[in-house]
């Protein structure tokens, strides 16, 4: 029984309202989309070039893109690779992979041949979509390639198998039921996005045609049906679920235009915020900073008139930041949003900025959602107002990590509950306030470092024989990843060779940007590492 928000036994329920899709086994997340029906605007508009889809667009591309998927052979349960920074096909080309029952894996472009190599190892996709320019990064990868650009023959690199592009693609006939299609399931995984959890190397997150569908759903209740009114521009990348969930799929279902930059970049967005009247902007708690930090400049440069939503997520922000962006922009309402890979994205949000003025929180439970506060030490639930991990359960969160049963079991218990590794508390009023973060998960700019991943690489130093990475707190970047390392005896090794070693290695973002040398890594009795020891003397030995 429940007593308004938390029952006795400390679960608490969303108090915002929501009515599941009716339970047909067979609905896939492409068709659940397609049913909502939006046909002559535009849907997906390329900033940099004005190329645009309308909605009737989109559904026709699908439908050609999966034809000639399934010529190919593509079948229920294939995995496809999207390889590609964010563009109006990246949502064509994820549909028409899901429509097929087949499952869409993206990983970073940014991401070296070498970090990427890593992750085709473990999806084993039979398929990637990827642009002329970022072929080399598959070369060595035997997959055959589709290439994504327009007006490009297709370019001759050396081992790599391309066998089609995206352009031949479109130009065939849709067939509708011609094709092969396996039925699928809304148990059926529909994609496999990598994140590292709570703990280790970053693992493929298999995530369902239902809660794909449960999470359109959830931003429709979120939107009360007006997102058509609004114009979005998506900045953020959508390799990660941040921007496919909520901008590839939810918005298309919501007949919301969508224009779109292939990258982030501060004047980038604000041109195209002044160019197309945008309404509405997803932001990481960097960029945000940034708007504030240059507030004087940006506002005599830049016509922001037609802003309205500010949606902030993916990282804490702190409460000063906020505060100073609703001074610095007063006709802007800013939003808050929280959520996991893991989860689908879902899991808090703020809809006003009566709710956002609760300076700190990230917002009440997503309708449909339960929640629990569990003391990490004794596993106990807590009440109201006492800080433990946040637990959550509902039809978004994952089936559990792809060939992984050991991560799996450690991060969702036989209940369904996903243990989230945030430290948060949820207030009298149902709002959830992340006090810390319990995992070993660093976040630079919004991209997920994982330590372990650092770590392992640093092991293959001949001259390094210990080494742990842990956050190191930043206003501008959020967290930035620092190496405690031991020399092995008699090595001379610096700290730029160090930092060196592993640039040449890894993507930007996850470069480590401080070293120093210890004469030996601080562990628990099991052999953990203690990274709370570290983080404790990196504050407070300057270097
Ligand atoms: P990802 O799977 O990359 O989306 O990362 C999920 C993690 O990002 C969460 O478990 C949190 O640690 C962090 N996160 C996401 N949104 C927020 C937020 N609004 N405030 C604080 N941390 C957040």
């Amino acid at each position: 029984p429940r007593s308004g928000f938390c029952n006795s036994n400390s679960i608490f329920y969303s108090k915002r309202e929501f009515t599941p899709h009716p339970p047909n086994p067979n609905l896939d997340v492409t068709t659940f989309i397609s049913s909502h029906a939006h046909h002559g605007d535009i849907a997906f508009l390329d900033a940099s070039t004005g190329r645009h889809l309308t909605f009737s667009d989109v559904w026709l591309a699908v439908d050609s893109v999966a034809s000639s998927l399934s010529d190919m052979g593509v079948r229920k349960g294939d995995v496809i690779l999207l390889l590609s920074p964010n563009s109006i096909f990246f949502p064509v080309v994820s549909l028409a992979v899901m429509s097929l029952g087949a499952v869409i894996s993206t990983t970073n472009p940014i991401n070296t041949a070498r970090e990427i190599a890593k992750q085709i190892a473990d999806s084993k996709p039979i398929i990637a979509f990827t642009t002329r320019q970022l072929v080399p990064k598959l070369a060595e990868s035997s997959l055959r390639i589709v290439i994504l650009d327009e007006h490009q023959s297709i370019p001759a690199v050396r081992n790599a198998r391309i066998v089609a592009t995206l352009e031949e693609m479109l130009k065939k006939q849709p067939s509708g039921d011609g094709r092969v299609r396996d039925l699928v399931n809304q148990d059926d995984t529909a994609t496999l996005l990598y994140s590292s959890g709570t703990t280790g190397m970053s693992k493929g997150v298999v995530t369902s045609h239902r809660s794909l569908i449960a999470m359109v759903q959830i931003r429709l209740v979120r939107s009360r049906g007006n997102e058509g009114e609004h114009r979005f521009l998506c900045t953020v990348p959508m390799f990660h679920v941040y921007g496919l969930a909520g901008f590839a799929l939810a918005l298309l279902a919501s007949g919301t235009t969508v224009v779109i930059l292939p990258k982030y970049d501060m004047h980038d967005m604000l041109s195209a915020i002044e160019k197309y009247r945008i309404t509405s902007i997803p932001v990481v708690p960097p960029i945000l900073a940034a708007l504030v930090n240059s507030a004087d400049r940006i506002l005599s440069k830049y016509d922001l008139s037609s802003l309205q939503l500010v949606s902030n997520g993916g990282a804490p922000t702190s409460k000063e930041v906020i505060e100073k962006f609703m001074e610095r922009y007063p006709a802007v309402t800013i939003l808050q949003a929280y959520g996991l890979t893991e989860s689908t994205a879902v899991g808090a949000y703020t809809n006003s900025l009566e709710e956002s003025k609760r300076h700190g929180t990230v917002g009440l439970l997503s309708p449909g959602m339960e929640a629990k506060i569990v003391n990490p030490e004794t596993q106990d639930a807590l009440p109201v107002n006492r800080t433990g991990e946040l637990w959550m359960r509902g039809l978004p969160v994952m089936k559990g990590y792809f060939r992984n049963a050991e991560a799996t079991a450690s991060t969702l218990d036989s209940e369904g509950w996903l243990k989230t590794g945030d430290l948060c508390y949820i207030d009298d009023d149902g709002f959830i306030f992340v006090v810390d973060r319990l995992k070993e998960l660093i976040k630079y700019k919004g991209y997920q470092v994982p330590p372990a991943e650092l770590e392992a690489l640093l092991a293959t130093h001949p001259e390094i024989s210990d080494a742990a990475v842990v956050p190191i707190p930043d206003k501008e970047v959020g967290q930035y990843p620092m190496a405690y390392v031991v020399k092995t005896a008699g090595s001379n090794l610096s700290e730029g060779a160090v930092m060196d070693f592993v640039t040449a290695q890894v993507a930007p973002y996850k470069r480590i940007r401080r070293v120093a040398f210890v004469a030996s890594i601080p562990k628990s009795a099991t052999g953990k590492t203690l990274r709370k020891n570290l983080m404790q003397l990196a504050t407070t030995s300057k270097l």
